[in-house]
């Protein structure tokens, strides 16, 4: 399994190229990135994230002073702007919580621990939580999202149905944990699921057309 994940990744990045993700200023910027794409698309993120450096409040202290109802105005273009502010709150508040005095103090101790601690706040989930331990603690934590599923159950390779950790546990457990690679891997993921295999695949011009299980039996919706 590792040297057919390894092909697949070269193949991607010989297509796509460095993706060079996360795009952001700051760790803190990505942890705030990776709560607000939630449900929305990248460009709608952007147009929050630009509000919160407008109003100087991209920072622990400026989301931990900012009212509730206020912080929810600003990110506004996220979408779900109310639950977001709260899931935005709720963190800062436990970023705070323990002595810790930011994120440099978040990131030292043993990451697997700080995992399941980030589990624990309310309004992160796996694939925040590995985005935010990944692309902002640049800790080896491979993400899975609803790309990924779709790719990898395409090419044959895990069941429409398998689980977050399912999907998780192939990468983490084939592949060297080496943060360059996940970060990259994850990216050019998202990329091909935009550029080709979309919901209705564009199978044509694939680049991983001779070794995908839906290309070989025939079900692309493509010429
Ligand atoms: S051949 Fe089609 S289904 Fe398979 S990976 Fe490419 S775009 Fe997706």
């Amino acid at each position: 399994m590792r040297n057919v994940l390894l092909e697949i990744f070269d193949t991607l990045l010989a297509a796509y190229g460095p993706r060079f993700w996360w795009p952001a200023d700051s760790p803190f910027e990505v942890c705030v990135g990776a709560i607000l794409t939630q449900n929305t698309n990248w460009g709608n993120v952007e147009k929050a994230i630009a509000n919160l450096k407008r109003e100087g409040l991209l920072s622990p202290e400026g989301l931990r002073d900012i009212p509730t109802a206020q912080l929810a105005e600003c990110i506004r273009p996220a979408g779900y702007f109310n639950v977001k502010s709260a899931r935005l709150k709720d963190f800062i508040a436990w970023l705070f919580s323990e002595q810790r005095v930011g994120l440099a103090d978040m990131f030292a101790g043993d990451w697997q621990e700080l995992r399941v601690d980030l589990l624990q706040v309310r309004g992160i989930g796996p694939e925040t939580c590995d985005s935010i331990l990944l692309y902002a603690g640049h800790k080896p934590s491979f993400v899975v999202d609803a790309y990924t599923k779709r790719l990898f159950s395409r090419l044959g390779l895990i069941s429409p149905k398998a689980s977050y950790d399912e999907v998780r546990d192939l990468f983490m457990e084939s592949l060297p944990a080496d943060v360059e690679l996940f970060n990259e891997y994850h990216a050019l993921i998202v990329e091909h699921c935009k550029e080709r295999c979309r919901t209705r695949p564009l199978c044509g011009e694939c680049v991983l057309r001779f070794r995908c299980e839906y290309y070989r039996k025939g079900s692309s919706v493509t010429p």
